[in-house]
């Protein structure tokens, strides 16, 4: 049974408790691993607090090399990192080894951006002065993440918060514990006692980080509802939060889309761990004169793929990562059938698997905006597709959503292309590539979907504080006590 890792040391639960982690394609169980408490939670951000005194003054040179070093040896545990991963989330082992590669593409990317952190001198009032404006971590960072990409959103903001000079309590999902703690020994190798330590724990374990008058700033990825939760609590105390929340993304589809290309692209835009993905497209806009060819060879094309457990070579679609996250789609999808719209495939559980909790990538047309299925996050295999006979109403159906975190077209016209990147409010507007990432690209949302910034220069900045000096080196000269006088 692995352990939770608190100022250097791997350590049981001080309450004694632990808790069963699954396998969602088979839902047998893998592992036990500790609950932490609240008072675990406050050992762990007092050795951070400890640890942050020296971390700090830790040069450039020196950061940039244990960062790297991470970087190698995680690459080196590609293997086993993506198994535990796969086990444990479900996502295909293919897609977890990409995870591992963009993990420690992250770090080695952290590692040199740090070494260009600067201030800047500023015009002083007088001859006699130096006035700087200065960039310093926070303290101590509470992280805080969910399961469906564990070791690559703990990434996001390990590498660029260990890089910005803070030390880090480190919260994983509960569904994916087994990864996070194996991540966290790698690390743990190469960082001086206390500068990462990580928690394996529920939501009662995440409010003591938020509400601890000792961690400095929260970062958080994980639901619109917990996210709210976490900004409430944080706004009471005038705390600084970093928010990384849901998202319902639009593709859309132009009359002059090569569908060769934009039907695959549609379906892997969805269907991508099994739509569980912060960015899964949830709703597809289509130009009315190629709505009908579209849908069919999308229909065509999703009843090709194969679902299977994620460590099985053939499989394109895993279980969803629990049971509740199934009946959400269930749900969603009952409640569109109930009221009208056309499922054209799927639809349900698949018949051939009597344990694990899978769901058929379904195809769904007849929708509109009044359907949960197209309002709230589904986070599943779905693809309810509208149509659309304007341009304009094609923006106005994607920005009609409480969402803003990414968005995607397909076309050629570069008029379009540039009123759908000036006109949709979404953090990431992809066009003619979903999906991709770019490490020096920020990532994050617009509305509901939170206002942080990940990856690139601004994902670094959201680690750092700003501080103007202002320095008098010719004290003497000046008395204040009463300069007008
Ligand atoms: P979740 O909000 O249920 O949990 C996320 C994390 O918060 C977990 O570690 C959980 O234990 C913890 N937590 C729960 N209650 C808490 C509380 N009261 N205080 C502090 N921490 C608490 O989310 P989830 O189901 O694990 O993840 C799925 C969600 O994450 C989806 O909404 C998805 O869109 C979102 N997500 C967003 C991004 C992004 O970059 N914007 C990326 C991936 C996932």
């Amino acid at each position: 049974m692995p352990n939770m890792l608190i100022d250097g040391a791997f350590v049981g639960s001080s309450g004694g408790e632990l808790f069963a982690v699954h396998n969602p394609a088979s839902e047998e169980l893998l592992d036990h691993v500790p609950r932490a408490t609240v008072e675990d939670a406050r050992r762990a951000v007092a050795a951070a607090n400890t640890a942050f005194k020296q971390w700090r003054k830790t040069s450039a040179h020196e950061k940039a090399e244990l960062l790297h070093e991470i970087a190698h040896k995680m690459r080196a545990h590609t293997d086993d990192l993506a198994m535990l991963m796969t086990l444990e989330g479900g996502k295909p082992l293919l897609e977890n080894r990409d995870e591992i590669g963009w993990c420690a593409a992250c770090f080695d990317y952290y590692a040199e951006l740090q070494r260009n952190t600067r201030g800047r001198v500023i015009p002083s009032v007088e001859p006699s002065q130096l006035a700087m404006v200065l960039k310093e971590p926070y303290g101590v960072v509470a992280c805080i993440v969910p399961w469906n990409y564990p070791l690559l959103l703990m990434s996001w903001k390990v590498a660029p918060a260990l890089a910005a000079g803070n030390a880090v309590v480190l919260k994983p999902s509960e569904m994916t514990p087994l990864s996070s703690l194996r991540f966290a020994e790698i690390c743990c190798d190469h960082l001086p006692p206390g500068v990462l330590n990580m928690l394996t724990g529920f939501g009662d374990v995440g409010r003591e980080l938020v509400v601890s008058p000792a961690t400095h700033l929260i970062a958080f990825t994980g639901s619109f509802e917990t996210g709210r939760e976490i900004a409430r609590l944080a706004a009471e105390r005038v705390k600084k939060t970093h928010l990384e929340l849901g998202g319902k993304d639009a593709f859309i589809v132009a009359e002059d889309a090569d569908l060769d290309v934009a039907v695959p692209g549609v379906a892997w835009a969805a269907l991508l761990n099994a739509g569980q993905v912060c960015t899964s497209t949830e709703r597809v806009y289509v130009q009315q004169s190629i709505a009908k060819e579209f849908t069919e060879r999308l229909v065509a094309f999703v009843a090709t793929l194969r679902l299977g457990p994620g460590i099985e070579p053939s499989t394109d679609i895993g279980p969803l990562v629990g049971a509740r996250y199934r009946d959400k789609v269930e749900n969603q999808v009952e409640e569109a059938r109930a009221k009208g719209a056309r499922i054209l495939t799927g639809g349900k559980r698949p018949p051939q698997f009597e344990r694990g909790y899978f769901y058929e990538p379904t195809v769904l047309t007849g929708v509109d905006h009044s359907y949960r299925l197209m309002r709230e996050e589904t986070f599943g295999p779905t693809i309810p597709i509208m149509s659309y006979d304007s341009f304009d109403e094609a923006i106005a159906l994607a920005n009609d959503c409480d969402y803003g975190l990414g968005a995607n077209l397909y076309t050629n016209d570069p008029k379009k292309v540039k009123q759908y990147y000036e006109e949709v409010k979404a953090g990431t507007c992809w066009v003619n590539d979903p999906l991709t990432d770019n490490d020096a690209g920020p990532f994050g949302g617009m509305k509901f979907s939170g206002g942080a910034r990940e990856l690139g220069e601004e994902g670094l900045e959201e680690f750092l504080e700003t501080k103007h000096v202002h320095w008098d080196f010719e004290m003497a000269k000046k008395s204040w006590w009463y300069p007008y006088a």
